[in-house]
């Protein structure tokens, strides 16, 4: 009993403290720009350079925001190789907030973000298009489906030409519930597009049972050796 009241006092002294001294909520990016009303600060919207597109991949519609070079690929690193889960959740309710305002969207019913292999999220810590996409419901209320899997771990796919791309994510992704996906409208989320090849990886297997993919991601890449398929 004196344990229980010794608890309750000090959560009520946790409480004062953080009023008199709360926690100033700092840019998630930069850690260092105080927020305003987004969920970046003004600096690094700038540098970031939004620039919301849509583009089809092969017969599917997508969407991105900023350009992966400069600071975009900085911020992509960071939400992705060190431990960046605030910044994924941020930069997807920015994506939140362009899909919100793009009606070839709005029928969209499920967010899919693409599945890492499970051995590659434990060492990360978290999938990072899982993030994007909680951020995305932020703005942007849509149910999360869970029932992707990435059943084979596929390299990295940096560096490789647009043929290894594909050949790299064919039979990589499988969906293992028995949630009807028939006429779903379906949105596929990931962190950069470059050629679309894990995007159309992921749409065939969601549309071999039914479905209807688009998809979203934070930033668009130019392979390198061939701008012309970007
Ligand atoms: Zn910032």
């Amino acid at each position: 009993m004196a344990c229980l009241r010794v608890r309750a006092m000090l959560r009520w002294l946790g409480m004062i403290e953080d009023f008199l001294f709360p926690e100033p909520l700092y840019c998630p990016l930069c850690g260092e720009q105080p927020l305003d009303f987004l969920e970046c600060c003004g600096k690094c919207l700038a540098q970031l350079g939004i620039d919301w597109k849509l583009r089809p991949v092969g017969s599917r519609l997508t969407g991105s925001l900023f350009v992966y070079r400069d600071y975009g690929r900085e911020v992509v690193q960071q939400l992705k190789f060190h431990g960046g889960y605030r910044t994924a959740v941020a930069v997807g309710a920015l994506l939140g907030r362009a899909l919100r305002e793009t009606p070839e969207f709005a029928e969209v019913e499920l967010l899919v973000p693409v599945p890492l292999h499970p051995a590659r999220e434990r060492r990360r810590g978290f999938n990072q298009a899982e993030a994007l996409a909680h951020g995305i419901r932020s703005q942007w209320p849509r149910p999360l489906f869970h029932g992707l899997v990435r059943v084979r771990d596929t390299p990295a796919q940096s560096g490789l030409s647009l043929e290894e791309r594909r050949s790299n994510v064919r039979r990589a992704f499988a969906v293992v519930t028995d949630v009807a996906l028939a006429g779903k409208r379906c949105l596929v989320v990931d962190d950069v597009m470059t050629s679309g090849s894990t995007f159309e990886g992921v749409a065939g297997v969601l549309e071999s049972l039914g479905a209807v993919c688009l998809g979203v991601s934070a930033a668009r890449a130019v392979l390198e050796k061939n701008p012309s398929q970007c």
